[in-house]
Parts: structure tokens; sequence; C-alpha cells
């Protein structure tokens, strides 16, 4: 038996020898890239241990793919296939990002304006159920509902414990041109005509304010003339404004946001300079995790994903500016490569677009951030936007369910987790994360006043 096979029979036989129907969370080596909720009661949850499936097991130079299980951060996958001149199709920034929870929590990346998110250049999974049943999922077996809805339904419809994925030809540096724009209007015209034309490797930017939007178009090169990182002193996004083109190694430009996006700590020059080389994502992310019985609630910013489509960026901003008008904004535009089963047919008939700008933001800090976490909801059902379910989710269970696909959503779960062990992902998301029990905000209303 091989080394992921005992990992798995362990696993299975906890399962199958659980007493209890209980909820069960996972417990993993990285930090978890949510955002963190003091109340959230996976913190009481019986713990599943898979930490240690974190290993790469092939790199197939031949037919550009790789297996590996989900605990592989995506800093470690890019040395490891970089080696071969390979990267996975989609990165994340964070390079403590794994890739079960990437696809599980929807990762995106300045690749994705070709080719959507990680999950969509993944080819098989292997799901462990909430029975310890082991099946093998891919896009067109007996599966296929499965392997769709992993995507996006934070492992609420079992664990992946094994992913094969395709893999891209790399250059050993990425060239970045930084296009400067006053308007939004602007701003879209650049975007859509690299998006038609798929003339660049990686595109993605900064909205700096309602009229600075810089456009950072990559390419993959042979040679450098100079190199930049943005592991110390340096802060990436401030970079995309002061110049007009830069140059990084190809690691480098993966994990050019890793000390936070737009949100970057330490703040100051001196403290950058004491810590700055130990400071990142992932320290800030542990810390804020330790010490949560002692942060204020509200002080935790408003920090969230948002799919915005592209036909109506307009309409977001217009309202945006108005009534949030918080900046910088990460833009990654982002292809919806097919109709995603997760979300429900309803809310898809009103969407056309195939491009989206996913609208990221990071670090708000204002009082009563519900307030904002709502309106923004409210905002983004009417336009047909999505947000993913990193943030405060403060949907009423009936708003969740005219997003999210019920019915796929169920036809899973009853197959994968029918005691709802691992909960249903409304309660999960919406409910626990906020300290809830299930059932407690039937009542739910709209009435959140700053
Ligand atoms: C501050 C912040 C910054 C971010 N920046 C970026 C960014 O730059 N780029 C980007 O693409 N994304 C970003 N994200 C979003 C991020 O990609 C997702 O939150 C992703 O899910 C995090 O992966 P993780 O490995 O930390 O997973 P976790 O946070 O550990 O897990 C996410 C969810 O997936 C479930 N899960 C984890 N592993 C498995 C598994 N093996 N099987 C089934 N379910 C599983 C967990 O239970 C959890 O519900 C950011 C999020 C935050 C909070």
């Amino acid at each position: 038996m091989n080394s992921h096979d005992v990992k798995i029979n362990r696993i299975v036989q906890e399962l199958r020898e659980r007493k209890t129907t209980s909820p069960l969370s996972l417990r993993k080596r990285t930090v978890s890239h949510t955002v963190p909720k003091p109340k959230d009661k996976k913190y009481s949850d019986d713990k599943l241990d898979i930490s240690d499936l974190d290993e790469i097991i092939l790199i197939d130079v031949e037919n550009r793919t790789c297996i590996a299980e989900p605990g592989v951060t995506f800093e470690k996958l890019v040395a490891a296939t970089l080696k071969h001149d390979l990267v996975p199709a989609v990165v994340s920034e964070l390079k403590t990002i794994t890739i079960g929870g990437a696809v599980a929590g929807c990762s995106i990346e300045s690749m994705s304006y070709k080719l959507g998110g990680f999950h969509d250049s993944c080819i098989e999974y292997e799901v462990v159920t909430a029975k310890g049943e082991v099946l093998k999922c891919t896009p067109n077996n007996e599966n296929k509902l499965i392997f769709q809805m992993m995507h996006g339904t934070f492992g609420t419809l079992g664990i992946i414990t094994l992913l094969k994925f395709r893999l891209l030809p790399a250059k050993k540096f990425v060239k970045v041109t930084y296009h400067k724009c006053k308007t939004l209007e602007e701003y879209k015209a650049e975007i859509w005509d690299h998006y038609i034309k798929k003339d660049l490797d990686f595109m993605d930017g900064i909205i700096h304010s309602p009229n600075e939007y810089v456009l950072s178009a990559g390419e993959f090169v042979d040679e450098a003339p100079y190199t930049h990182n943005y592991d110390w002193m340096r802060i990436y996004y401030l970079s995309t404004s002061k110049r007009q083109e830069d140059y990084l190694e190809t690691s480098d430009y993966f994990f050019r946001y890793n000390k936070g996006v737009t949100n970057v700590h330490p703040k100051s020059l001196v403290c950058r300079l004491l810590f700055g080389r130990a400071m990142n994502s992932n320290n800030a992310l542990k810390f804020a995790n330790t010490f949560r019985k002692i942060i204020p609630p509200d002080s935790i910013p408003v920090t969230l994903d948002t799919f915005i489509p592209f036909s109506k960026m307009e309409e977001f901003t217009e309202w945006y500016i108005k009534e949030i008008n918080h900046f910088p904004l990460w833009c990654v535009p982002y292809k919806v490569v097919h109709k995603y089963e997760w979300i429900s047919d309803d809310f898809l008939k009103n969407v056309e677009d195939e491009l989206f700008l996913d609208i990221a933001l990071y670090g708000m800090r204002r009082k009563n951030p519900e307030y904002y976490y709502k309106i923004l909801e409210n905002k983004l059902s009417e336009i047909g936007a999505i947000k993913t379910l990193i943030s405060t989710n403060l949907y009423s269970e009936k708003e969740f369910w005219s997003i999210w696909n019920k019915e796929n959503y169920y036809n899973v779960k009853m197959r994968t987790d029918p005691d709802c062990i691992f909960r249903d992902l409304y309660d999960k998301t919406c409910r626990a994360a906020r300290g809830l029990e299930n059932g407690s905000d039937k009542e739910e209303t709209n009435d959140f006043v700053m």
C-alpha cells in the first residue's frame, strides 16, 4: 500500500467508526484563508485531521498534469513544477493557500481571464464522503455532479483527498506593463481588448481611486534587465501606480501580493524595515485566529470578493462610490468557463456575461461592518453578481438559495453527507460562521442600520 492509501485508510476508518452525527471540521496544517470570525462554531467542532495530506504525488511532464494531495500549498507546488518549466494553470497569490482549499473556496488569479478558477484546471478528484466511501470524480463519470459541486461548497459535500490538474509551460520571468486609465470606460475597453485577443499570460489590476485605474498586463519572458520582489520593503499594489513596467522572477510574480493584497502589514516604513520580512498574510491570519476571543468583532476589517458581470460594472461602480467609496480595490478579470452547477438556474437566467470582474475589497475599517456586508449583498443580488463566502454572510436562507443551486446541492448532499456532519452550505457559511444555531435566524430581516 502506498503512503497516500495509508492516509486515506486512516481517514476512512475514523469516519466509519464515528458514532455521532455532530458537526465535524477539518484540521489542516496551514492557516485557513477565510476572514477570521471569532464566533465561528467550527472552533468547537470535532476535528478530522487531514494535515498529513500534503504531498505532491506525480508531476507528469509529458502530459503536463500533476497529482497532489489537497494540503499542498501553492508555494510548494510552484517550486516543484517550475523545476520542469511548468506551473499550475491558475496560481493563487498567497503562498499558503492550499489546492484543496482553492477548489472548495473559489480561488482565482491573473490567469483567470482566460482559464477561470483553479478548479477549472482540475480533471479528477478523489473524494471521501461523510460515511467513509472513497469516490473517484471526473467531469464525465457517474460522479460528474459531485465533481462540479466540490467547487465553492466549502467542504460541505465531502473531503477532497487527491486532485489531478493541468499544468502550463512557464518561463523564468514575468514582465508586467502597467496601463493607466482615468475612467472606468477606458479601463473596461482595455480589459475587453485583451480578453478578446487573449494576448497576455496574466491580467489583473488595482483600482486606486475612482479616477485611477491600473491594468497590470503580464507576459512570460526568458530574460529580464532587472528584477524586483515584494517580500520586504516594497509594496506591490502601490508599485502599480508608480511604475510603468516591472520584471519579476516567476514565483515572485505569483506571490507578489503575499503580504496582503491591498491590506499590507506592517504599514509604516520603520516597522516594515524591522518586521517586514517576517510578516505576511499567513501570519496576520494566524494572529487573528489565535487571539480571536479578545479581538472585538467590529475591529475585523470588511473583506470580500465579488464577481461582477462585466456589463454591470458602471452600475456597480456608481453605486459603490456613493454608498461605500473605499479604495483601493483589486480587480481580477474572470472568465466563467462554463455555467457553474452550484449557481441556481434562475439566477443564471438573468446573467448574460461570460466575463466577470472579481472586485476584491480588503481591509476596510468601518463602524458596523455588518451594514456594509448587507448593502453589498443586496446590490450584488440586484445586478446578478455573486460574492464568495469567505467573509461575513448575512443572506436569509431564502435569498441564499435563490443564488446557490439548492437542487444540485442536495442531490449531492444526500449521496455524500446525508447526516449533515459537514453542515449544510447555508448553515456553515451564513449561520455557524456567525455563531448562530441552525434555524435561529428564521425571521431574518434586512434591517441592518449604520
Ligand atoms: C484575506 C484573504 C485574502 C485572500 N486572497 C486571495 C488571493 O489573493 N487569491 C485567491 O485566489 N484567493 C484569495 N483568498 C480566498 C482564498 O482563495 C479562499 O479563501 C480559499 O478557500 C483559501 O484556501 P485555504 O487553503 O486557506 O483553505 P481553507 O480556508 O482551509 O478552507 C476553505 C474552505 O474549504 C474547505 N476545505 C479545505 N480543504 C478542503 C478539502 N481538502 N476538502 C474539502 N473541503 C476543504 C474548508 O473546510 C473551508 O470551508 C483570500 C481570502 C482571504 C480571507
